[in-house]
């Protein structure tokens, strides 16, 4: 436990000093007041927070660094608090809640940029950027909640990365307050900037330990003018893959998002998603959910989409294959994706991780690790979905249909421990998309190179002497 952890107290002087600067609305003490600041959706990590503060200015941000400094109480910052890591859940900590922080600074359309408070709502973004005639790409079924300094501080993915790449390369600048309460102005909007070391990346994916980001510029894209989608049914995971090389080559850059389901994904799709609808007569072992997208209104790009179908056809990479011809139809097919993770609650317990290995690897993976989890239960239930594009996986494993969902949970360290094993073997990442948090600090220690990982902590002690920004996450 760190020293931070340690000192679990707060002083009534530090708590006046920071209802005079904030205002009490804005200083949150009662236990009910506290409750959604102290715990995620799925109540697996248990927090306890000293007090919630709102700070709604880079300036009022930057005191309460000061103040708990001089007080040594540690902080957590949180933003949507959707996170399913336990990252934003604070241990005897002031939570830092930066939804105040909510205005769009600037948006530039020729420059491409948006210049945006770390406490702006992902799907707030989108529209902004929209209105002014662009695209922020970033796109994931939290969007409506998230905040910008949580997708940045998570180096957040979702469905778009394909084309447009992670959280991580969608910025230009970043504002970012640090442990002594000093503010790094590094709000740049250039596109070329070769002064020196790179410090965002720093920050970027950093869980809160580094320091606290108050705004950021973020690069836009064109709007798309066009938009095709289908799903295609397939024999296995290695003519999915196959697919995805055969699509990569004939569509290039329209090719936005390229999804994975299992038949077992379907199947609890369609047993607990109301309205869910197979789009298929017969049943196949694998799915891709293939979606384009251009901003060039003139192509025609359900005809490339055929085009580029039939030649799967012919080079047997394909079974079935529908093609959206509305943007219902549309919405109807990405249901049966994004369904899956509620779908498998529904379902019983599940034992859960989000991996990544190279793309090329993707179907080796899914065939080893299946293997290794029916060894440990032959009962199993594997639900590997999502981003085979980005060779992300949520390799999933859903409780037998008459086991006792706590003697399944048990099982947990014996699947982690064959599935993570795998993906060391394969040069992949224990943890792709979510961040590593309370959930995988062990897994990390475990994984990461011993000289990357000492680093790591070098920084750490490099930029937060005193370990106060989110103590016992990450690392
Ligand atoms: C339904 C659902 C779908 C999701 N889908 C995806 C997905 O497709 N891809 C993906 O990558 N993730 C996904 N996630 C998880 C993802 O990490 C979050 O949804 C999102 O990026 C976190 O943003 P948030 O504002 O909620 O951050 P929080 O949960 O509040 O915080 C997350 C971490 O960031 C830190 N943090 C928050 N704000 C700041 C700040 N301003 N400065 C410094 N540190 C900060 C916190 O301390 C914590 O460690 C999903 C989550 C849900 C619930």
């Amino acid at each position: 436990m760190s020293d931070a952890l340690n000192r679990q107290t707060i002083t009534e002087e530090l708590l006046n000093t920071l209802v005079c600067q904030l205002g009490a609305d804005y200083v949150l003490t009662e236990e009910s007041d506290m409750l959604p600041y102290v715990q995620e959706q799925r109540r697996l990590y248990p927090g306890c927070a000293l007090a919630v503060v709102m700070p709604a200015c880079t300036a009022e941000v930057a005191f309460i660094v000061e103040q708990c400094r001089e007080h040594n109480v540690p902080l957590v910052p949180q933003g949507g608090n959707t996170g399913l890591v336990g990252g934003g859940v604070p241990q005897q900590s002031i939570v830092v809640a930066l939804g105040r922080m909510n205005r769009i600074r600037d948006i530039d359309p020729t420059n491409a940029t948006i210049t945006v408070e770390a406490g702006c709502i992902l799907q707030v973004v989108q529209d902004a950027a929209q209105d002014a005639g662009r695209l922020f790409p970033l796109s994931l079924a939290a969007e409506g909640s998230c905040q910008i300094g949580g997708n940045l501080a998570t180096n957040a993915g979702g469905i778009n990365v394909l084309r447009y790449g992670n959280a991580r390369d969608l910025v230009l600048g970043l504002e970012v307050v640090l442990a002594d309460g000093s503010v790094m102005n590094s709000l740049t909007a250039l596109r070329k900037d070769n002064t020196g070391y790179d410090l965002k990346h720093l920050f970027i994916g950093s869980e809160g330990t580094l320091g606290i980001i108050t705004a950021a510029v973020l690069k836009l894209f064109p709007l798309p003018r066009g938009k095709a989608t289908t799903l295609v049914g397939c024999d296995s995971p290695h003519q999915v893959l196959a697919l995805y090389e055969h699509m990569r080559d004939r569509l290039s850059d329209t090719l936005t998002a390229f999804e994975f389901l299992p038949r077992f994904a379907m199947d609890v799709v369609l047993s607990h998603i109301h309205g869910a609808r197979d789009p298929f007569s017969l049943s196949y072992a694998s799915y891709a959910l293939i979606e384009l997208t251009t901003p060039n209104a003139d192509l025609d790009l359900n005809a490339r989409l055929e085009v580029a179908l039939a030649d799967a056809f012919e080079n047997d990479v394909v079974r079935d294959a529908v093609i959206a011809t509305s943007s219902t139809q549309s919405k109807a097919l990405w249901r049966l994706r994004e369904g899956v993770a509620e779908a498998q609650t529904a379902e019983g317990a599940s034992i859960k991780h989000d991996i990544s290995v190279p793309v090329s690897s993707i179907a080796d993976f899914i065939e080893a690790a299946s293997a290794a989890c029916l060894t440990i239960l032959p009962a199993s239930r594997i639900c590997a979905f999502g981003h085979v594009g980005d060779g992300n996986l949520h390799f999933n494993i859903s409780q037998p249909v008459d086991m006792n969902a706590a003697t399944f949970m048990d099982l947990t360290p014996r699947f982690n421990r064959a599935v993570h094993d795998l993906v060391a073997d394969m040069n992949g990442s224990i943890s792709a998309e979510h961040g590593i948090g309370l959930a995988k600090r062990t897994e990390l220690r475990r994984y990461k190179d011993p000289v990357a990982l000492a680093m790591m902590e070098s920084i750490k002690a490099t930029l937060d002497p005193q370990g106060l920004f989110n103590p016992g996450k990450l690392l």
